[in-house]
């Protein structure tokens, strides 16, 4: 096969010509608002995508837009002719990838291996990390480090996000269970992810507590893996492929009615396991049915009753996951428990919608470019003067923090996970 046979094949090319050009996703890609320009929109991206699989352009052409594409996927539910941009986004990411590669020195193949196979999905490294957080937070190092000026020597994105980390608690995770009152309405797997655990481990716990005050039996097992997203996100498949084979093997032995998580991004993730695979791999079956039993936090206590016991007489909006809206289509969901939520008052914002600039790690490795569109955010969140964003995934909670530190309202809005505030409604801490 000649060179650009092989690109026709690995770029979704059949997919790119299911798109009529109409333009309808245009308004709900953030970086066409903040570029303004049309090869950083979803019909610019695909044309570009279809003219190198023609060899019409080179791949370095369609590298940079490509690039600061936020795999946000608003444009997916917005296209009428149903067009799978992620499918032709991830495409793309895989052919620069390889073609990256070829061209890496070897201490930057180095450091890569050293990123993603032994760092993100080693709990050991993560923890040893966490402890140093901790630790800086403990012995208040971090007020004194800012005090003296010091925190002004770090890079400008870890300059920020220094100021907004959440109080670290690391704590090894074991296997454990949470037994309801009464006979379980259904058997949950919980899936407690690495950066979450390591940065908002309360959130996880106030998540099983809550499933299991619904009425759910929780098991927490210690097999579990990260769920390999952002493996995935930047190229590295076959190590997302080998994380997707060890979180299934680990959960399908104990037959849960549920795989359940409370982060957009890892189960938009773990949703789409199958598609890792081609229909013909033994393993797709497999991962099918654990694709199936994934499940958003929302998604599940949305069928029950929560015990809710203290009114919350609070203004708040809510901020979407993404990858919760557009990849795992739970929409509905989280708005309704927020509306169930007695005494809240919920106001959606302008653009809703829209991506806060978060994407996994756009916000470090594009730091200019996502501050952009957190702007464009806190912009139609500052008209409604909530007193609570609510959000449903780490990196988008992060994301509201920062920018509610940049707007220095840090005083009046607090930025949440929907499970805190559905805890602190049933008093459960
Ligand atoms: S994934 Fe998001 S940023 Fe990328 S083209 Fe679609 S809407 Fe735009
Ligand atoms: S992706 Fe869909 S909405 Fe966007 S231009 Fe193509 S056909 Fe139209």
């Amino acid at each position: 096969m000649d060179k650009q046979t092989i690109l026709l094949d690995k770029l979704a090319y059949n997919e790119t010509v299911n798109c009529v050009q109409c333009g309808y996703c245009l308004p709900s890609c953030p970086t066409y608002a903040t570029f303004g320009k049309e090869t950083h929109s979803p019909r610019g991206r695909i044309n570009l995508v279809k003219m190198a699989a023609e060899g019409r352009i080179s791949l370095d052409d369609l590298a940079g837009p490509m690039d600061v594409c936020l795999g946000c996927r608003a444009c997916e539910p917005a296209c009428p002719t149903n067009v799978q941009y992620g499918k032709i986004l991830e495409s793309a990411i895989d052919v620069l990838t390889e073609q990256r590669r070829r061209k890496q020195s070897l201490k930057e193949k180095a450091m890569k291996k050293l990123i993603f196979d032994y760092m993100i999905p080693n709990k050991n490294v993560l923890h040893f990390i966490g402890s140093g957080l901790q630790l800086y937070q403990t012995l208040k190092i971090d007020d004194f480090s800012r005090k003296i000026g010091f925190t002004n020597i770090l890079p400008e994105p870890m300059r920020q996000f220094e100021k907004i980390t959440p109080k670290v608690n690391v704590k090894k995770r074991k296997h454990s269970a949470i037994q309801p009152d009464t006979s379980p309405r259904f058997r949950i797997g919980f899936f407690v992810g690495c950066i979450m655990d390591t940065f908002f481990k309360r959130i996880n716990d106030l998540s099983m507590k809550l499933l299991a005050a619904a009425g759910c039996e929780v098991v927490l097992i210690a097999e579990q893996t990260c769920c390999g997203a952002l493996h995935h996100h930047s190229g590295e498949k076959e190590k997302a492929i080998s994380l997707a084979k060890h979180n299934i093997e680990a959960f399908e032995k104990y037959q849960f009615d549920y795989v359940v998580n409370s982060i957009g991004g890892c189960g938009a993730a773990m949703v789409e396991y199958h598609l890792l695979f081609d229909e013909a791999d033994r393993w797709y079956p497999r991962a099918e049915l654990f694709s199936d039993k994934c499940k958003d936090i929302s998604f599940i206590l949305d069928q029950l009753e929560l015990p809710f016991k203290m009114e919350i007489q609070k203004t708040v909006t809510y901020q979407p996951s993404c990858h919760l809206k557009n990849v795992q289509k739970v929409e509905k969901e989280p708005v309704r428990l927020i509306e169930k939520i007695p005494g809240i008052s919920y106001i959606p914002h302008k653009n809703m919608n829209m991506c806060c600039g978060s994407a996994g790690i756009y916000n470090i490795v594009h730091f200019e470019e996502s501050m952009e569109i957190l702007n464009l955010k806190m912009e139609n969140i500052s008209k409604i003067k909530p007193e609570i964003i609510i959000t449903t995934n780490p990196g988008c909670h992060l994301q509201m923090l920062l920018g509610v530190e940049r707007e220095g309202l840090r005083d009046e809005i607090r930025a949440v996970h929907l499970v805190e505030l559905l805890a602190e409604a049933c008093d459960i801490s």
